[in-house]
């Protein structure tokens, strides 16, 4: 699905000149890299505050520990996600409420987001799935109108743009209270290890986040409440600075992909291809199709025959894992269901090449035929 072993290839030079330059300084933990990967990823997503942490699972909880929420308020989040979405709420002793997603954008929308709001309602945690934001605009307004902080999980569209009514585009991320991104290595911009990272404009929320990340503490080995330990290292750091000035060119090459698959793919009934919402661009974090009339498993078999990797994100709807039937009641909510039957993601990455590509569109194109 990925290829990073050639990707490090091409960047070689300027990544082991990186860890190399934390091995002499043997600042391996909150050293300079870090502190400079800090602010060029404040710079790049135009916030005011960025919080580097263990991974990506950490960002959310720690952004929810930063809300003051208490057990059995309701945190809705989409049904049709990677599950650290839902477990840190859960874990927290708050309640996930599951939402329907679009058809179309695998994101959810204002619209199901609304019919969900009850008095408990305190938080949303909008996914911007697959590499593309949702529709964040109304789902702002929205929460500005019934007082709910938005959680944006943007492990999956780090460097995509939200475009505003009045023009203004705005990195995914920066637009909810609080973005949290992952830096794991087949994420678009990976680390070689774990990482994450928290984002907000809010100052406050920022000084709270940072404490809770480190042990609760401002002062050292005083603790004003109870915190986490959840720090980026130093050696990660160094490799996200070497590839965070690439993101861009990553995002283009994953785009140009892309749309080589939409042109390759477009006219096959059974196929239906991503859409991109139009207020946002879209990274590609995958490329996933839906697979009508009962075909996917036999595609999946055979791109497998023929040496071609393909994924299913996700086979299975949030409620209805074990993990949480116990505590939501599950229902069905329809577009999950049909896109846990229908999606396939193909290979994509920053270095798949025309040989590659051509490779595997035939491949579908034959199964089809
Ligand atoms: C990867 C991912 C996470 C968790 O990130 P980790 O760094 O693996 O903890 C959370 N949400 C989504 C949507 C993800 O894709």
């Amino acid at each position: 699905m990925v290829d990073l072993k050639r990707q490090y290839l091409r960047l070689k030079d300027e990544i082991d000149a990186g860890i190399h330059a934390v091995l002499d300084n043997t600042a391996y933990i909150n050293g300079p890299q870090v502190k400079a990967f800090q602010e060029h990823l404040e710079k790049y997503l135009g916030v005011k505050a960025v919080i580097p942490c263990a991974n990506g699972t950490d960002a959310l909880q720690i952004a929810m520990m930063a809300l003051d929420l208490k057990p059995g308020d309701e945190v809705i989040v989409p049904a049709f996600t990677y599950v650290a979405t839902a477990e840190v709420i859960a874990l927290l002793g708050l309640t996930p409420v599951m939402v329907d997603v679009d058809y179309d954008t695998f994101n959810v929308t204002v619209g199901q987001i609304a019919a969900a709001i009850t008095p408990r309602t305190k938080a949303i945690v909008p996914v911007n799935l697959f590499g593309q934001s949702c529709d964040l605009e109304p789902i702002m307004a929205l929460a500005r109108e019934q007082g709910i902080w938005v959680i944006e999980d943007n492990a999956q569209a780090i460097g995509a743009d939200f475009t505003f009514n009045n023009g203004t585009s705005v990195k995914t991320g920066a637009i909810g209270h609080i973005g949290c991104t992952s830096f794991y290595p087949s994420k678009n911009l990976g680390a070689y290890g774990d990482g994450g990272a928290i984002y907000t404009n809010d100052e406050n929320l920022a000084a709270k986040m940072r404490m809770i990340a480190n042990h609760g503490q401002v002062r050292r080995y005083y603790h004003d409440v109870v915190g986490v330990n959840s720090r980026l290292d130093g050696i990660q750091a160094a490799i996200l600075n070497v590839k965070l000035a690439r993101l861009d060119e990553f995002a283009a090459a994953r785009q140009k992909a892309a749309t080589f698959y939409d042109a390759q793919l477009a006219g096959i009934p059974d196929l239906l291809l991503p859409k991109t919402h139009p207020k946002s661009t879209h990274v590609y974090h995958q490329y996933t199709l839906r697979v009508k009339n009962g075909k996917r498993g036999a595609l999946e078999t055979h791109l497998q025959q023929a040496g071609i990797p393909s994924m299913i994100y996700y086979p299975v709807p949030l409620y209805n894992q074990e993990a949480f039937k116990a505590s939501t009641t599950p229902k069905a909510l329809p577009v999950t269901e049909q896109l846990c039957e229908e999606v396939l993601s193909l290979p994509m990455h920053t270095e798949l090449d025309d040989e590659q590509l051509s490779y595997i569109v035939k491949t579908i194109q034959n199964f089809f035929a």
